[in-house]
Protein backbone atom coordinates (compact mmCIF):
# COMPACT_ATOMS: atom_id res chain seq x y z
CA UNK A 1 0.00 0.00 0.00
CA UNK A 2 2.02 3.52 -0.52
CA UNK A 3 -0.06 5.97 1.32
CA UNK A 4 0.41 8.70 -0.78
CA UNK A 5 -1.87 7.26 -2.88
CA UNK A 6 -4.84 8.77 -0.76
CA UNK A 7 -3.52 12.40 -1.38
CA UNK A 8 -4.13 12.28 -5.12
CA UNK A 9 -7.77 13.15 -6.89
CA UNK A 10 -9.29 10.75 -8.99
CA UNK A 11 -7.04 7.75 -8.03
CA UNK A 12 -10.35 5.02 -7.70
CA UNK A 13 -11.60 5.57 -11.25
CA UNK A 14 -12.46 2.52 -13.21
CA UNK A 15 -12.34 2.88 -16.85
CA UNK A 16 -13.61 0.40 -19.40
CA UNK A 17 -11.61 -2.57 -21.06
CA UNK A 18 -11.87 -4.40 -24.59
CA UNK A 19 -13.83 -7.07 -23.26
CA UNK A 20 -16.41 -4.97 -21.67
CA UNK A 21 -15.56 -5.06 -18.05
CA UNK A 22 -13.97 -2.34 -15.80
CA UNK A 23 -10.87 -1.65 -13.97
CA UNK A 24 -8.65 0.55 -11.89
CA UNK A 25 -7.47 3.03 -14.07
CA UNK A 26 -3.05 3.21 -13.11
CA UNK A 27 -1.37 6.36 -14.94
CA UNK A 28 1.61 5.86 -15.96
CA UNK A 29 1.74 9.10 -17.67
CA UNK A 30 2.62 11.31 -15.18
CA UNK A 31 5.13 12.98 -17.39
CA UNK A 32 2.89 14.32 -19.43
CA UNK A 33 0.75 16.00 -16.68
CA UNK A 34 0.39 14.32 -12.66
CA UNK A 35 -3.38 14.33 -10.97
CA UNK A 36 -3.77 16.97 -8.59
CA UNK A 37 -3.65 16.31 -4.52
CA UNK A 38 -6.69 16.82 -3.34
CA UNK A 39 -5.13 19.32 -1.01
CA UNK A 40 -5.14 21.51 -3.75
CA UNK A 41 -8.61 21.00 -5.08
CA UNK A 42 -9.60 21.72 -1.48
CA UNK A 43 -7.45 24.96 -1.30
CA UNK A 44 -9.12 26.12 -4.47
CA UNK A 45 -12.24 25.47 -2.88
CA UNK A 46 -11.49 27.64 0.52
CA UNK A 47 -10.43 30.13 -1.88
CA UNK A 48 -13.83 30.92 -2.96
CA UNK A 49 -15.36 33.26 -0.01
CA UNK A 50 -12.23 35.44 -1.68
CA UNK A 51 -12.44 35.15 -5.05
CA UNK A 52 -11.61 38.15 -6.99
CA UNK A 53 -9.07 39.71 -9.64
CA UNK A 54 -5.71 40.23 -8.31
CA UNK A 55 -4.40 43.61 -8.43
CA UNK A 56 -7.99 44.77 -10.09
CA UNK A 57 -9.93 46.45 -7.03
CA UNK A 58 -9.97 48.43 -3.73
CA UNK A 59 -12.38 45.87 -2.48
CA UNK A 60 -11.54 43.70 0.58
CA UNK A 61 -11.97 40.51 -1.25
CA UNK A 62 -9.56 41.82 -4.40
CA UNK A 63 -6.61 43.17 -2.01
CA UNK A 64 -6.70 40.00 0.00
CA UNK A 65 -6.77 37.79 -3.87
CA UNK A 66 -3.64 40.20 -4.58
CA UNK A 67 -1.98 39.47 -1.25
CA UNK A 68 -1.83 35.85 -1.82
CA UNK A 69 -0.75 36.41 -5.02
CA UNK A 70 1.89 38.12 -4.24
CA UNK A 71 3.27 35.96 -1.20
CA UNK A 72 3.22 32.88 -3.40
CA UNK A 73 5.94 34.44 -5.34
CA UNK A 74 8.20 34.45 -2.28
CA UNK A 75 7.28 30.71 -1.12
CA UNK A 76 7.88 29.49 -4.56
CA UNK A 77 11.34 31.10 -4.70
CA UNK A 78 11.60 29.17 -1.61
CA UNK A 79 11.09 25.68 -2.84
CA UNK A 80 13.48 25.80 -5.40
CA UNK A 81 16.17 28.15 -3.91
CA UNK A 82 15.97 31.44 -5.44
CA UNK A 83 16.72 34.32 -3.34
CA UNK A 84 14.24 36.91 -3.72
CA UNK A 85 16.17 39.46 -3.20
CA UNK A 86 18.20 38.76 -6.59
CA UNK A 87 15.71 36.67 -8.12
CA UNK A 88 12.13 37.78 -10.15
CA UNK A 89 9.29 34.66 -10.01
CA UNK A 90 7.02 35.74 -13.03
CA UNK A 91 4.09 33.81 -13.34
CA UNK A 92 2.96 32.19 -16.41
CA UNK A 93 0.28 29.49 -18.77
CA UNK A 94 3.19 26.91 -18.63
CA UNK A 95 6.90 25.92 -19.32
CA UNK A 96 6.33 26.63 -23.01
CA UNK A 97 4.87 29.94 -22.58
CA UNK A 98 7.70 31.04 -19.62
CA UNK A 99 10.56 29.92 -22.45
CA UNK A 100 8.81 31.79 -25.44
CA UNK A 101 8.54 34.97 -22.76
CA UNK A 102 12.33 34.17 -21.96
CA UNK A 103 14.06 33.99 -25.65
CA UNK A 104 11.86 37.38 -26.42
CA UNK A 105 12.98 39.65 -23.25
CA UNK A 106 16.33 38.42 -24.03
CA UNK A 107 16.42 39.20 -27.08
CA UNK A 108 17.60 43.39 -26.32
CA UNK A 109 20.23 42.06 -24.16
CA UNK A 110 21.86 38.94 -26.31
CA UNK A 111 21.89 40.46 -29.66
CA UNK A 112 23.59 38.40 -31.77
CA UNK A 113 24.56 36.38 -29.22
CA UNK A 114 24.98 32.58 -29.87
CA UNK A 115 21.95 30.08 -27.81
CA UNK A 116 23.54 26.36 -26.92
CA UNK A 117 20.04 23.92 -26.79
CA UNK A 118 20.38 20.33 -26.59
CA UNK A 119 20.14 17.14 -28.23
CA UNK A 120 17.52 15.75 -26.01
CA UNK A 121 15.72 18.94 -25.45
CA UNK A 122 11.93 18.80 -25.60
CA UNK A 123 10.56 21.05 -28.48
CA UNK A 124 9.28 24.15 -26.12
CA UNK A 125 12.94 24.45 -25.56
CA UNK A 126 14.71 24.36 -28.83
CA UNK A 127 12.16 26.10 -30.78
CA UNK A 128 11.67 29.48 -29.16
CA UNK A 129 15.40 30.16 -29.66
CA UNK A 130 15.88 29.62 -33.15
CA UNK A 131 15.30 32.08 -35.90
CA UNK A 132 15.65 34.58 -33.00
CA UNK A 133 19.67 33.58 -32.37
CA UNK A 134 22.14 31.56 -34.08
CA UNK A 135 21.20 27.73 -32.39
CA UNK A 136 23.63 25.22 -31.43
CA UNK A 137 22.88 21.67 -30.29
CA UNK A 138 25.63 20.57 -27.37
CA UNK A 139 26.27 16.53 -28.49
CA UNK A 140 25.42 12.90 -26.97
CA UNK A 141 27.15 10.82 -25.55
CA UNK A 142 27.07 7.10 -26.65
CA UNK A 143 24.22 6.19 -24.08
CA UNK A 144 21.78 9.14 -24.88
CA UNK A 145 23.27 11.55 -22.23
CA UNK A 146 24.30 15.08 -22.73
CA UNK A 147 28.45 15.39 -23.26
CA UNK A 148 30.00 18.16 -21.55
CA UNK A 149 32.92 17.37 -23.29
CA UNK A 150 30.99 18.74 -25.99
CA UNK A 151 29.56 21.45 -24.07
CA UNK A 152 33.21 22.56 -23.40
CA UNK A 153 34.34 22.24 -27.03
CA UNK A 154 30.97 24.77 -28.22
CA UNK A 155 31.97 27.11 -25.26
CA UNK A 156 35.81 27.29 -26.51
CA UNK A 157 34.40 27.25 -30.02
CA UNK A 158 32.56 30.24 -30.34
CA UNK A 159 34.67 32.26 -27.60
CA UNK A 160 32.38 34.13 -25.16
CA UNK A 161 29.40 34.95 -28.01
CA UNK A 162 27.31 32.11 -26.39
CA UNK A 163 24.47 33.88 -23.75
CA UNK A 164 22.98 31.18 -23.24
CA UNK A 165 23.09 27.46 -22.43
CA UNK A 166 18.95 26.14 -22.33
CA UNK A 167 19.09 22.92 -20.88
CA UNK A 168 16.81 20.58 -19.80
CA UNK A 169 17.11 19.65 -15.94
CA UNK A 170 15.95 16.59 -16.98
CA UNK A 171 14.25 14.35 -20.11
CA UNK A 172 11.01 13.63 -21.00
CA UNK A 173 12.32 10.87 -23.03
CA UNK A 174 14.57 9.06 -21.02
CA UNK A 175 14.38 10.51 -17.52
CA UNK A 176 18.05 11.26 -17.50
CA UNK A 177 18.82 14.39 -15.06
CA UNK A 178 21.62 16.72 -16.41
CA UNK A 179 24.40 18.32 -14.02
CA UNK A 180 23.03 21.82 -13.89
CA UNK A 181 25.65 22.90 -11.62
CA UNK A 182 28.86 21.76 -13.21
CA UNK A 183 26.70 22.72 -16.46
CA UNK A 184 25.83 26.27 -15.05
CA UNK A 185 30.10 26.53 -13.70
CA UNK A 186 31.07 25.68 -17.11
CA UNK A 187 28.47 28.61 -18.69
CA UNK A 188 29.71 31.06 -16.54
CA UNK A 189 33.22 30.52 -16.78
CA UNK A 190 32.76 31.57 -20.69
CA UNK A 191 30.45 34.74 -19.66
CA UNK A 192 27.31 32.86 -20.60
CA UNK A 193 23.87 32.39 -18.18
CA UNK A 194 21.97 28.99 -17.94
CA UNK A 195 18.17 28.23 -18.28
CA UNK A 196 16.92 24.89 -16.83
CA UNK A 197 13.99 23.30 -18.29
CA UNK A 198 12.25 22.52 -14.88
CA UNK A 199 9.31 20.71 -16.38
CA UNK A 200 10.54 17.01 -15.06
CA UNK A 201 13.01 17.93 -12.65
CA UNK A 202 10.81 19.80 -10.09
CA UNK A 203 8.21 17.52 -9.00
CA UNK A 204 10.48 14.96 -8.61
CA UNK A 205 13.84 15.68 -7.10
CA UNK A 206 15.36 18.75 -5.26
CA UNK A 207 15.94 21.87 -6.75
CA UNK A 208 17.96 24.74 -5.46
CA UNK A 209 18.92 27.47 -8.06
CA UNK A 210 21.39 28.79 -5.44
CA UNK A 211 22.63 32.41 -5.25
CA UNK A 212 23.39 34.51 -8.39
CA UNK A 213 26.72 34.92 -6.52
CA UNK A 214 27.36 31.27 -6.47
CA UNK A 215 29.59 30.22 -9.47
CA UNK A 216 27.44 26.80 -10.05
CA UNK A 217 23.83 29.29 -9.73
CA UNK A 218 20.99 29.08 -12.04
CA UNK A 219 19.71 31.70 -13.97
CA UNK A 220 16.75 30.91 -15.39
CA UNK A 221 14.30 28.30 -14.25
CA UNK A 222 11.08 27.33 -15.71
CA UNK A 223 8.09 24.76 -14.81
CA UNK A 224 4.67 23.92 -15.08
CA UNK A 225 2.04 23.18 -12.51
CA UNK A 226 0.11 20.45 -14.54
CA UNK A 227 2.92 17.64 -14.00
CA UNK A 228 3.27 18.98 -10.34
CA UNK A 229 0.09 17.65 -8.73
CA UNK A 230 -1.58 21.21 -9.75
CA UNK A 231 -4.28 21.62 -12.18
CA UNK A 232 -3.94 23.00 -15.98
CA UNK A 233 -3.00 26.17 -16.82
CA UNK A 234 -0.03 27.55 -14.62
CA UNK A 235 3.40 28.17 -14.84
CA UNK A 236 6.82 29.75 -13.64
CA UNK A 237 9.58 31.73 -14.62
CA UNK A 238 12.42 33.18 -12.43
CA UNK A 239 14.97 34.47 -13.69
CA UNK A 240 17.57 37.82 -12.14
CA UNK A 241 15.55 40.81 -11.33
CA UNK A 242 18.05 42.70 -13.66
CA UNK A 243 16.84 40.72 -16.89
CA UNK A 244 12.92 41.88 -16.06
CA UNK A 245 13.69 45.02 -15.34
CA UNK A 246 15.10 46.09 -18.77
CA UNK A 247 13.17 46.95 -22.46
CA UNK A 248 9.14 46.28 -23.07
CA UNK A 249 7.07 42.92 -22.55
CA UNK A 250 6.00 40.47 -25.08
CA UNK A 251 2.70 40.81 -24.39
CA UNK A 252 0.86 43.70 -23.34
CA UNK A 253 -1.80 45.42 -22.35
CA UNK A 254 -3.51 45.90 -18.97
CA UNK A 255 -1.59 44.99 -15.90
CA UNK A 256 1.84 45.90 -17.67
CA UNK A 257 1.80 49.59 -17.44
CA UNK A 258 1.99 52.37 -14.84
CA UNK A 259 1.14 55.14 -17.02
CA UNK A 260 -0.26 55.47 -20.81
CA UNK A 261 -0.82 58.59 -23.21
CA UNK A 262 -1.61 58.44 -26.19
CA UNK A 263 2.24 59.03 -26.89
CA UNK A 264 3.58 57.67 -23.97
CA UNK A 265 3.76 54.67 -22.18
CA UNK A 266 5.68 53.99 -18.56
CA UNK A 267 5.71 50.00 -17.61
CA UNK A 268 5.22 48.97 -14.21
CA UNK A 269 8.14 47.53 -12.24
CA UNK A 270 8.69 43.37 -13.17
CA UNK A 271 7.16 40.87 -12.53
CA UNK A 272 3.87 42.37 -13.07
CA UNK A 273 5.14 44.14 -16.42
CA UNK A 274 5.46 40.60 -17.83
CA UNK A 275 1.78 39.54 -16.66
CA UNK A 276 -0.42 41.11 -19.25
CA UNK A 277 -4.31 40.34 -18.09
CA UNK A 278 -5.99 39.24 -15.13
CA UNK A 279 -3.48 36.72 -13.33
CA UNK A 280 -4.72 33.39 -12.77
CA UNK A 281 -4.98 33.57 -8.88
CA UNK A 282 -6.19 30.12 -8.68
CA UNK A 283 -3.71 28.60 -10.50
CA UNK A 284 -1.26 30.52 -8.74
CA UNK A 285 -2.89 29.11 -5.68
CA UNK A 286 -2.37 25.49 -6.69
CA UNK A 287 0.78 25.58 -7.06
CA UNK A 288 1.52 27.43 -3.75
CA UNK A 289 -0.69 24.42 -2.16
CA UNK A 290 0.91 21.66 -4.15
CA UNK A 291 4.31 22.95 -3.20
CA UNK A 292 3.48 23.00 0.39
CA UNK A 293 2.73 19.17 -0.25
CA UNK A 294 5.88 18.46 -2.06
CA UNK A 295 7.63 20.09 0.89
CA UNK A 296 5.56 18.62 3.50
CA UNK A 297 6.38 14.85 2.21
CA UNK A 298 10.02 15.49 1.59
CA UNK A 299 11.70 15.89 -1.93
CA UNK A 300 14.65 13.39 -1.04
CA UNK A 301 11.58 10.93 0.48
CA UNK A 302 10.02 11.14 -2.67
CA UNK A 303 12.98 11.20 -5.09
CA UNK A 304 14.27 7.68 -3.43
CA UNK A 305 10.62 6.33 -3.63
CA UNK A 306 10.47 7.38 -7.39
CA UNK A 307 13.55 5.41 -7.71
CA UNK A 308 13.05 2.12 -6.65
CA UNK A 309 9.93 1.89 -8.84
CA UNK A 310 11.84 2.64 -11.27
CA UNK A 311 15.05 0.43 -10.48
CA UNK A 312 12.12 -2.56 -10.03
CA UNK A 313 10.66 -1.72 -13.64
CA UNK A 314 13.87 -1.59 -15.51
CA UNK A 315 15.00 -4.84 -13.70
CA UNK A 316 11.31 -6.74 -14.39
CA UNK A 317 11.34 -5.27 -17.94
CA UNK A 318 14.66 -6.99 -18.62
CA UNK A 319 12.33 -10.73 -18.56
CA UNK A 320 10.06 -9.24 -21.18
CA UNK A 321 10.98 -10.95 -24.51
CA UNK A 322 11.71 -9.17 -27.24
CA UNK A 323 12.24 -5.93 -24.91
CA UNK A 324 14.16 -2.90 -26.23
CA UNK A 325 15.31 -0.43 -24.17
CA UNK A 326 17.06 2.82 -24.80
CA UNK A 327 20.21 4.59 -22.72
CA UNK A 328 21.81 2.68 -20.13
CA UNK A 329 19.38 0.17 -18.50
CA UNK A 330 21.88 -0.63 -16.08
CA UNK A 331 22.10 3.54 -14.97
CA UNK A 332 19.61 4.58 -12.47
CA UNK A 333 21.94 7.09 -10.72
CA UNK A 334 20.66 10.61 -12.14
CA UNK A 335 17.46 10.17 -13.63
CA UNK A 336 13.96 10.64 -12.63
CA UNK A 337 10.91 8.23 -13.10
CA UNK A 338 10.64 7.59 -16.94
CA UNK A 339 11.74 4.59 -18.85
CA UNK A 340 11.42 4.35 -22.61
CA UNK A 341 10.83 1.02 -24.49
CA UNK A 342 9.82 -1.46 -27.41
CA UNK A 343 8.95 -4.37 -28.15
CA UNK A 344 10.71 -5.62 -31.15
CA UNK A 345 8.48 -6.57 -34.46
CA UNK A 346 5.70 -4.23 -33.03
CA UNK A 347 5.21 -0.45 -33.81
CA UNK A 348 4.68 1.58 -30.26
CA UNK A 349 1.29 2.59 -31.30
CA UNK A 350 -0.03 -0.91 -30.32
CA UNK A 351 1.96 -1.55 -27.19
CA UNK A 352 0.33 1.89 -25.91
CA UNK A 353 -3.23 0.68 -27.23
CA UNK A 354 -3.21 -2.60 -26.18
CA UNK A 355 -1.54 -1.55 -22.59
CA UNK A 356 -4.94 0.87 -22.02
CA UNK A 357 -7.62 -1.51 -23.70
CA UNK A 358 -6.65 -4.34 -21.97
CA UNK A 359 -5.35 -3.54 -18.84
CA UNK A 360 -6.57 0.18 -18.36
CA UNK A 361 -2.67 1.28 -18.11
CA UNK A 362 -2.15 4.95 -19.80
CA UNK A 363 1.41 4.97 -21.06
CA UNK A 364 2.46 7.13 -23.77
CA UNK A 365 4.32 6.54 -27.12
CA UNK A 366 5.28 8.47 -30.76
CA UNK A 367 8.19 10.97 -29.90
CA UNK A 368 6.72 13.07 -26.85
CA UNK A 369 7.24 16.83 -28.42
CA UNK A 370 11.56 15.50 -28.25
CA UNK A 371 12.05 14.45 -31.95
CA UNK A 372 15.43 14.76 -32.60
CA UNK A 373 16.15 13.20 -29.53
CA UNK A 374 13.70 10.47 -30.53
CA UNK A 375 15.54 9.79 -33.30
CA UNK A 376 18.71 9.91 -31.99
CA UNK A 377 18.01 7.02 -29.64
CA UNK A 378 16.34 5.10 -32.90
CA UNK A 379 19.10 5.38 -34.95
CA UNK A 380 17.13 6.95 -37.94
CA UNK A 381 18.74 9.46 -40.10
CA UNK A 382 16.94 13.05 -41.04
CA UNK A 383 16.03 11.68 -44.24
CA UNK A 384 14.54 8.85 -42.75
CA UNK A 385 12.64 11.17 -40.30
CA UNK A 386 11.15 13.15 -42.53
CA UNK A 387 9.74 10.26 -44.91
CA UNK A 388 8.40 8.23 -42.21
CA UNK A 389 6.13 11.09 -40.79
CA UNK A 390 5.48 12.67 -43.81
CA UNK A 391 3.66 9.88 -45.03
CA UNK A 392 1.13 7.92 -43.49
CA UNK A 393 1.23 4.18 -44.63
CA UNK A 394 5.00 4.61 -43.06
CA UNK A 395 5.03 3.65 -39.39
CA UNK A 396 5.76 6.67 -37.64
CA UNK A 397 9.42 6.51 -35.34
CA UNK A 398 8.68 6.35 -31.70
CA UNK A 399 9.02 5.23 -28.58
CA UNK A 400 6.63 4.22 -25.56
CA UNK A 401 7.07 5.40 -22.15
CA UNK A 402 5.95 5.04 -18.20
CA UNK A 403 6.61 7.65 -16.02
CA UNK A 404 6.23 7.49 -12.59
CA UNK A 405 4.47 9.50 -9.82
CA UNK A 406 4.92 9.37 -6.01
CA UNK A 407 1.55 7.46 -5.92
CA UNK A 408 2.35 4.80 -8.30
CA UNK A 409 2.99 1.41 -6.45
CA UNK A 410 5.00 -2.28 -7.52
CA UNK A 411 1.59 -3.71 -7.81
CA UNK A 412 0.96 -1.89 -10.39
CA UNK A 413 4.31 -2.03 -12.14
CA UNK A 414 3.09 -6.05 -11.71
CA UNK A 415 0.06 -5.50 -13.40
CA UNK A 416 2.07 -3.66 -16.52
CA UNK A 417 4.99 -5.94 -16.49
CA UNK A 418 2.26 -9.39 -16.27
CA UNK A 419 0.29 -7.82 -19.85
CA UNK A 420 3.02 -6.32 -21.33
CA UNK A 421 4.71 -9.91 -21.28
CA UNK A 422 1.68 -11.66 -22.59
CA UNK A 423 1.33 -8.74 -25.88
CA UNK A 424 5.43 -9.53 -26.94
CA UNK A 425 4.70 -13.08 -26.06
CA UNK A 426 1.60 -13.38 -29.10
CA UNK A 427 2.92 -10.09 -31.09
CA UNK A 428 1.59 -11.65 -34.18
CA UNK A 429 -1.95 -11.71 -32.67
CA UNK A 430 -1.64 -8.19 -31.24
CA UNK A 431 -0.17 -6.92 -34.88
CA UNK A 432 -3.34 -8.83 -36.63
CA UNK A 433 -5.55 -7.39 -33.84
CA UNK A 434 -4.72 -3.77 -33.93
CA UNK A 435 -3.87 -3.62 -37.40
CA UNK A 436 -7.68 -4.27 -38.46
CA UNK A 437 -8.69 -1.99 -36.24
N1 LIG B 1 9.87 20.62 -21.15
C1 LIG B 1 9.79 19.33 -20.78
C2 LIG B 1 11.05 18.60 -20.41
C3 LIG B 1 8.55 18.71 -20.76
O1 LIG B 1 8.46 17.41 -20.41
C4 LIG B 1 7.39 19.43 -21.12
C5 LIG B 1 6.03 18.77 -21.14
N2 LIG B 1 5.99 17.53 -21.74
C6 LIG B 1 7.54 20.76 -21.48
C7 LIG B 1 8.79 21.33 -21.49
C8 LIG B 1 6.37 21.60 -21.86
O2 LIG B 1 5.54 21.77 -20.76
P1 LIG B 1 4.10 22.47 -20.96
O3 LIG B 1 3.36 21.63 -21.94
O4 LIG B 1 3.50 22.43 -19.60
O5 LIG B 1 4.36 23.84 -21.46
Amino acid sequence: YNHYKALIAGIDTKVPLLNGSYTTAINFDNAATTPPFLAVLEELMDFSPWYASVHRGAGYKSQFSSKLYEEARESIANFVGADSSEHTVVFVKNTTEAINKLSNRLLEIYKDGVVLSTCMEHHSNDLPWRNKYKVDYIELDKDGRLSLEDLKKKLQHYDGKVKLVAVTGASNVTGYINPIHEIAEMAHGHGAEILVDGAQLVPHTPVDMKSLKDPGHIDYLVFSGHKMYAPFGSGVLIGPKKTFQQGSPDCVGGGTVELVTHDYIKWQPPPSKEEAGTPNIMGVLAIVTSLKMLKSLGMEAIDAYEKSLTQYTLESLKNVPHIQLYGNPHDIKDRVSIIPFNIEGLPHDIIANALSQEGGIAVRNGCFCAQPYVQRLLNVSNQEMQQRIANPTLPHPGLVRVSFGLYNTYDEIDQFISLLCKISVNRKYYLEKYNDG
